[in-house]
């Protein structure tokens, strides 16, 4: 049994894929040159079925600019310069072919990476990604591919990158389990908003599995079992199927209030990171969006996305979610989240760096393409604009005086935007809580970003785990900063939400309650079980357990005055 962290909560009894990336050896050795043509050819001949049957299961998937990347790998493998070589190493130098492959590969990749043409040095890549495919074949390793997944298995990998995540197929990955990352880490979060149960930084497990072997993953205590017995697989079947009922008898709420039993109404929203996402918020019984995470449309794409892209997904959010809210947060990259056709400083802080807002109030020719896109789609539903990271007034008058800017500009030429939109900012910086009750005479709303707020405030990086025993959202010293977020927004007539995975936090939900929270927004399939936990609590008592947790000393001590409030 290997404990990890439950980041997305369900239950799956099924088989393991292993999603490793074989390590070619390629040693030179001597050997028979007849048999080493003939593994090349067959080596080529299956890399190119491969890269066929990844490109017709991509078809639908993916726009056609990234199926013409697969369209320029085949080429690769007929090019005859490119395999004649090849050849001739073998044949002159009696060597193995993965060495006579890695060696006429390395010139050309050595040569396209020196061409000051993008287009070429694009090739180089090509060549690398193919070179490896074509060793794996000769060597008779398997990549593992994602796409072709048709039977039900559970994920077992180092981490999942955000594109990895975009190519699940939720009818056949009932799970998966990470050796790194937490429960803010972008896959977790990814898990949550496709309903995927995962368990993530659970440390060393690919050297303790098998491709194809029985697992258990419990993502609702965060426990991992290989090679289960049938004892095993009949117990955790039935806890699955508790979930599962659980779940099913919470579906009664969808279309109730989110109201506590005397009558106080808070709103429940859902976080969403692609315009798919607004079906499972809807399902789930979400009243809006309160945070969509937009990064994703530009750590999916090749190049920064165009005005025109941009535009056609915010508006499929908008419409599918009207007349519901929707805060759609601006380009919140940097930090752990990088692009690959941006180049970002190298910086010994990262997360205290050139990322978020600092960003695009530097790179305002990137910003300004979204805040026009923004514009043009607000006449489709109800939207809210939020900065992040903002740390200062000023940050957050530039951004909005760029808005104000980009208003103008469509109105010369003539194109439509809302007169009704709102302008807030996320609250995830410690200076931005302090002086939240001057901030909010400028802001329409503030939504409290935990995961960064945590972070900041118990100077812990998010996803270290060596101190991930400072990631205290129960902290007093959070607990102070919320309240005093949420008062200064009072102070002014302005809403307060909260998007950091805090909102959806079971036990935090009584506490943030009595705090005066008048948003939670969270991962959609968080949503019923917290407007059930609403439902029963009272809003005056939650008050006083708020007043008496913001006094307590310790973590420790607010968990024990929780436990007894809440059943
Ligand atoms: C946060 O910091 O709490 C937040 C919601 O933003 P992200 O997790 O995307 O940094
Ligand atoms: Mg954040």
């Amino acid at each position: 049994m290997i404990k990890g962290i439950a980041a997305s909560a369900g239950i799956s009894v099924s088989k393991v894929f292993k999603l490793q990336h074989p390590v070619v050896n390629v040693e030179r050795r001597e050997a028979n040159v007849d048999e080493e043509i003939k593994k090349l050819a067959d080596a080529i001949t299956a890399t190119q079925n491969d890269i066929e049957a990844i490109k017709a299961n991509a078809v639908g998937r993916l726009a056609d600019e990234e199926l013409a990347i697969f369209d320029a790998h085949l080429m690769v493998t007929q090019d005859p310069e490119f395999v004649g070589q090849i050849e001739e190493v073998i044949k002159s130098e009696n060597v193995n072919a993965e060495f006579a492959v890695n060696q006429i590969a390395s010139t050309f990749i050595g040569m396209f990476e020196s061409m000051d043409d993008p287009y070429f040095r694009e090739r180089a890549a090509d060549i690398k990604d193919v070179t490896y495919r074509i060793q794996t074949h000769v060597l008779g390793l398997i990549i593992p591919d994602l796409t072709t997944i048709n039977e039900e298995v559970v994920i077992v990998a180092e981490d999942l990158t955000p594109s990895d995540t975009a190519q699940l197929n939720r009818d056949f990955v009932k799970g998966f389990a990470t050796e790194i990352g937490g429960r803010t880490s972008h896959s977790a979060i990814m898990a949550r908003s496709l309903e995927i149960p995962a368990v993530v930084g659970a440390g060393a497990l690919l050297d303790k599995c098998e491709h194809g072997q029985d697992i258990i993953l419990d993502a609702i205590d965060g426990v991992i079992i290989f090679n289960p017995s049938d004892a095993q697989k009949e117990e955790y079947a039935a806890k699955g199927q508790a979930f599962a009922d659980h779940k099913e008898s919470l579906k009664a709420l969808k279309d109730a209030e989110s109201k506590t039993t005397d009558g106080h109404v808070v709103e429940l929203a859902g976080n969403i990171g692609t315009p798919k996402d607004v079906e499972g918020v809807l399902n789930n019984g979400g009243e809006g969006v309160g945070l969509y995470r937009t990064e994703f449309l530009y750590m999916d794409a090749s190049e920064l996305p165009s005005e025109e892209d941009q535009f056609v997904a915010y508006k499929e959010v908008l419409e599918n979610m009207a007349p519901g809210r929707v805060v759609v947060r601006t380009l919140d990259i940097g930090g752990d989240k990088e692009l690959s056709y941006l180049k970002f400083p190298h910086e010994m802080n990262p997360f205290l760096g050139y990322r978020a807002i600092r960003l695009c109030l530097d790179r305002t020719d990137i910003f300004r393409v979204q805040l026009r896109a923004l514009l043009r789609a607000s006449v489709y539903g109800k939207l809210s604009i939020m900065f992040p990271m903002i740390a200062t007034l000023q940050e957050f008058r530039d951004a909005k005086a760029l808005v104000e800017d980009e208003k103008k500009n469509l109105s010369k030429e003539g194109i439509a935007y809302s007169d009704d939109i709102e302008l807030g900012m996320m609250v995830e910086i410690p200076a931005a809580a302090m002086l939240a009750d001057q901030f909010a005479k400028e802001a329409d709303f503030f939504s409290i970003g935990t995961n960064d707020l945590i972070q900041y405030s118990m100077a812990a990086d998010r996803m270290n785990e060596k101190v991930s025993y400072l990631y205290q959202p129960y902290n007093p010293s959070i607990l102070r900063l919320v309240k005093m977020t949420i008062d200064g927004a009072h102070k002014e007539g302005k809403w307060c939400g909260m998007c950091g995975e805090m909102a959806g936090d079971e036990k935090a939900i009584p506490l943030l309650l009595g705090l005066g929270l008048d948003e939670f927004s969270m991962s959609a399939s968080s949503i019923l079980e917290a407007r059930r936990i609403i439902r029963d609590l009272s809003f005056a008592e939650m008050q006083k357990l708020a007043e008496e947790a913001l006094n307590k000393a310790t973590t420790e001590e607010v968990l024990e005055l929780l436990s007894q409030y809440v059943k």
